[in-house]
């Protein structure tokens, strides 16, 4: 946000309360390993495209090799490839035949729109419940952590709704995608996800790191920030306000200046995620890991949504007789599994990572947990007042550029980030904060 201001000639101060830049890319070089605590990997789109050319960071991109699309799902304990194809389609086991005739009627279901659908309404009116089952609930999961009884389909995943709108059915829009080569690969960096924030703040100018806002206020239609950074106390005045901040945080900011928004913020559900790194030798894992990784339906009633193959994805997160797996545990549906203590939750991930991948080893060569207290925030019927609000708040002058408000995965962050700025360019007023 703060680098698409400057790049218009926006004046602005950009305050963080840490003393690193990231906030959730965050990567951790420890024992030789990289772990990414947030983000594994990125889908390309035009703005983030654009902006690592910028930071002439090509060099640095890493992309997963086709080979390493395919996605598994875990079904009766067991794992099964998720269709990519038509053919793969037709002879997965997956499906019994009349939820394959089904599926494929899903093309004939004349669109619809629905008021407040939920993504499980839209699975089932679109493509039966099955489907939702094994297919939706693990992929929603996997993304969010999210309980897709509740969120709503036009707000968790536009693309898809998108697809019924645009193409009247969704299958139909994915083959026409896929011919015009819309859908593109996920990608890292060589050296973590943090590469890409810690080149944008060295190219920032008006960064200031350890600088925690602590209140917010509005006097005589300016903004009043104070700021707490090496004991001292600043007060600073601007005539444009961004929050990009996680919703409960920016709450707290703003309770007294905008007490309503202030509590359709602290109303958005963030249920918490431990992130948990397995590192086995290779020769002790039975599975071959050839693909992106597994996602686990609730029906299975397993410890962790599913896991990632890491040293597949990317050769240099680990040693080369070594694999590594990311785990989530939590969610929507499970965040009492976080409450475990840490030596208790990295036991249940090492087992049942055992049963799953035919692992010999007693114990894994190194485990690492990071737990987000508030890892996401869920696109739910509770999040529609703050989104209004939002809306409103503009004409006050105050913007936002946060996951909650421009959607949860980094493009979506980056390309909305943009937006704002070129809005707030166009405004009358010079000075800025984000
Ligand atoms: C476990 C996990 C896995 C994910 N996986 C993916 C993925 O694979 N692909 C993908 O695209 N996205 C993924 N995401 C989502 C993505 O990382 C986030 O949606 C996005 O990075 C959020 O950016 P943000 O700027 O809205 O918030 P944040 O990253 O939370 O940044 C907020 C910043 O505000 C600062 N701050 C807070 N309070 C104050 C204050 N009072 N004063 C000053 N500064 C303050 C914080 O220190 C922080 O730096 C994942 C997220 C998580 C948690």
């Amino acid at each position: 946000m703060a680098y698409y201001l400057q790049r218009q000639g926006v004046a602005y101060d950009l305050f963080e309360a840490g003393s690193e830049v990231g906030g959730n890319m965050r990567t951790l070089h420890k024992n030789g390993y990289t772990f990414e605590l947030g983000p594994n990997t990125l889908q390309m789109n035009e703005e983030l495209l654009q902006l690592i050319t910028e930071l002439k960071l090509e060099t640095e991109l890493q992309p997963l090799t086709p080979r390493n699309n395919k996605r598994y799902v875990l079904h009766q304990g067991k794992l099964h490839a998720v269709p990519s194809c038509p053919k793969s389609f037709l002879v997965n086991d997956l499906f019994s035949k009349e939820d394959k005739y089904r599926i494929l009627q899903e093309r004939k279901q004349p669109p619809a729109e629905v008021e407040n659908e939920t993504v499980s309404d839209f699975f089932e009116r679109r493509f039966g419940v099955k489907q939702m089952d094994y297919l939706a609930a693990p992929l929603i999961s996997g993304l969010y952590g999210g309980d897709p009884r509740q969120l709503l389909v036009n707000k968790a995943h536009p693309e898809l709704k998108g697809l019924e709108t645009e193409y009247g059915s969704v299958l139909e829009g994915m083959v026409q995608k896929k011919k015009r080569g819309v859908f593109q690969r996920a990608f890292s960096f060589r050296n973590g996800m943090s590469t890409l924030p810690q080149a944008i703040a060295d190219k920032l100018i008006s960064l200031h790191l350890d600088h925690k806002v602590e209140f917010i206020t509005r006097i005589k239609g300016k903004y009043i920030i104070s700021c707490a950074a090496n004991g001292d106390h600043d007060n600073e005045e601007y005539d444009i306000l961004v929050l990009a901040l996680p919703a409960h945080q920016a709450a707290e900011l703003i309770e007294f200046t905008y007490p309503g928004m202030s509590a359709a913020l602290q109303n958005i559900n963030y249920p918490p995620m431990a992130v948990v790194h397995t590192v086995y030798n290779r020769a002790e894992v039975g599975h071959p890991l050839k693909g992106f990784g597994a996602l686990h339906p609730w029906e299975e009633q397993s410890f962790t949504s599913g896991s990632i193959w890491t040293s597949s994805l990317f050769e240099n997160r680990c040693r080369p007789h070594e694999v590594m797996m990311t785990s989530y545990v939590g969610g929507a549906r499970f965040a009492g599994h976080t409450q475990l203590d840490e030596r208790a939750l990295l036991e249940q991930v090492h087992q049942e990572l055992r049963d799953t991948y035919q692992i010999k080893a007693l114990a894994p060569v190194y485990q690492h947990l990071h737990l987000w207290p508030h890892a996401l925030p869920q696109f739910d019927l509770y999040i529609e007042d703050a989104h209004h609000m939002a809306e409103v708040l503009e004409q006050d002058g105050l913007f936002i550029s946060a996951n909650w408000y421009a959607g949860v995965s980094v493009p979506d962050c980056v390309s909305e980030a943009k937006a704002i700025a070129t809005k707030i360019n166009t405004r009358p007023s010079s000075r800025s904060i984000a």
